[in-house]
């Protein structure tokens, strides 16, 4: 036999531990959804490096045409003008400037073609990234759909929940509803029964005193050592 409060309390205590249950899952659902979202811009932030490397290869290959395209202007300023000399060393001077152009030109067009290579390779690389990046970010935005599915569920279970505690409440004596809300702040379970003459909360042995009024069924007894509503079990 236990204090007819006390088996209304034990109705509380168990719908508040569903309750405190529902609770922390329900809080636990946006950080879940952060971590996710933060794979997704981890992900996003990955595809749009690969891109900037393409791009800034193309930028360099167009720079290197404007270059050839300047060295070949001028080739072509010094055969004209090497066409109307009189004077032989004016002739071999413009030579040289041909001879150097032309090597200038040779040399940017290696430039070009080995930017054209890696451009090409940075594609492939980026087209490659790409399918895997967007498979992964389609896998990390179901997830976030069912995350939040299960945000609405767990929080209409709490509702309901919550609702169930406050049916089981009323029928509770007020001396009896305070002290529980008051134990159970700092410690839940606040109803816990004596085995052993140890309580079975914080596990010490109570006192002969509580002992014996764990026993009554006319009042609520504590434990002497944490303070939890405690009854005899055996
Ligand atoms: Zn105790």
């Amino acid at each position: 036999m236990m204090p007819p409060a006390l088996e209304k309390l034990l109705i509380l205590q168990d719908r508040d531990a569903k309750r405190l249950s529902l609770e922390a899952q329900v809080k636990v659902v946006p950080r879940d959804i952060a971590s996710v979202e933060q794979k997704i811009a981890t992900e996003k932030a990955a595809i749009e490096s690969a891109r900037a490397e393409a791009k800034a290869l193309e930028v360099k290959k167009k720079s290197l045409e404007t270059e050839i395209g300047i060295a070949e202007e001028k080739l072509a300023k010094y055969r004209t003008q090497q066409m109307s000399v009189r004077k032989n060393d004016e002739y071999q001077a413009l030579g040289h400037e041909i001879e150097t152009t032309q090597a200038t030109i040779g040399t940017l067009e290696e430039q070009e073609i080995g930017v054209m290579i890696a451009i090409d390779e940075a594609k492939k690389k980026f087209s490659d990234a790409e399918k895997v990046l967007k498979e992964n970010i389609a896998g990390h935005e179901a997830r976030i759909r069912n995350l939040r599915d299960r945000e609405t569920n767990l929080t209409a279970e709490l509702n309901q929940a919550m609702s169930e505690v406050a049916e089981a409440r009323k029928p509770i004596p007020e001396p009896a509803l305070r002290l529980y809300d008051r134990v159970s702040v700092r410690s839940f379970p606040a109803c816990v029964p004596i085995r052993s003459g140890k309580c079975g909360g914080c596990h010490l042995k109570v006192s002969s005193e509580v002992e014996s009024e764990s026993r009554k069924t006319d009042k609520l007894a504590t434990c002497d050592q944490c303070g939890r509503i405690v009854w005899w079990e055996m």
